[in-house]
């Protein structure tokens, strides 16, 4: 029988390391990093019907609209190596999609194995983003984007601790020792 791996979501602020850390994660235990937001670079890049609906959304630094993702996040989790468990990176972000999210997986029948906040202070974030140099971070927009974390997403923090999946990791530490931190909490080293 295969092994299942489990089912995680990475919650975090813009530039709070859930990319590097989704990665590194998901190389570990065998199961693949999905990452929302690189799905919808590549389409902006690929110039597809999908890229052409969010390009101006994400260069603002505003969320695509929750039914798009819902379609984008539904075909992507129905891939065959998603079965065997993943890492969500960037999804879910709002209410509404965790909501979808739920009900995704509960097609499948089981649920989220555990949703890990990387917790990162304000000031480190908008530097990181600053210096990483990708289009749509410019500095107002990366402060764009932290206020939507803020508004939309940071909410969802609240409703993982509630349901007892929340698990917090300081991430204002090296890429290694996050990656650790998240293998620690997860109960996966
Ligand atoms: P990320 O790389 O996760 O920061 O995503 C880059 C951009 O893609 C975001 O600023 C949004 O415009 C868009 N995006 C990615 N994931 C989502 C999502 N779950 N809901 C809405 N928009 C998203």
């Amino acid at each position: 029988m295969d092994v299942v791996g489990p089912r995680l979501v990475l919650l975090g602020a813009p530039g709070s390391g859930k990319g590097t850390q989704a990665k590194r994660i998901a190389a570990t235990l065998g199961i693949p990093a999905i990452s929302t937001g690189e799905m919808l670079r590549q389409a902006v890049a690929n110039g597809s019907e999908l890229g052409q609906r969010v390009a101006d959304v994400m260069s603002a630094g505003r969320l695509v609209e929750d039914e798009l993702m819902s379609e984008v996040v539904r075909g992507r989790l129905a891939a065959p190596d998603a079965r065997r468990g993943f890492v969500l990176d960037g999804y879910p972000r709002t209410a509404v999609q965790a909501t979808t999210l739920d009900e995704l997986l509960g097609e499948g029948g089981d649920g989220l194995d555990a949703v890990v906040l990387l917790d990162v202070p304000e000031e480190v974030l908008v530097e990181r983003a600053l210096g990483r140099g990708r289009a749509d971070d410019q500095e107002d927009v990366v402060r764009a984007r932290l206020a939507v974390y803020d508004e939309q997403t940071r909410p969802l923090v609240e409703l993982y601790r509630e349901c007892g999946l929340l698990r917090t990791v300081d991430g204002g530490r090296s890429i290694e020792e996050v990656t650790d931190a998240i293998l620690g909490a997860i109960g996966g080293d």
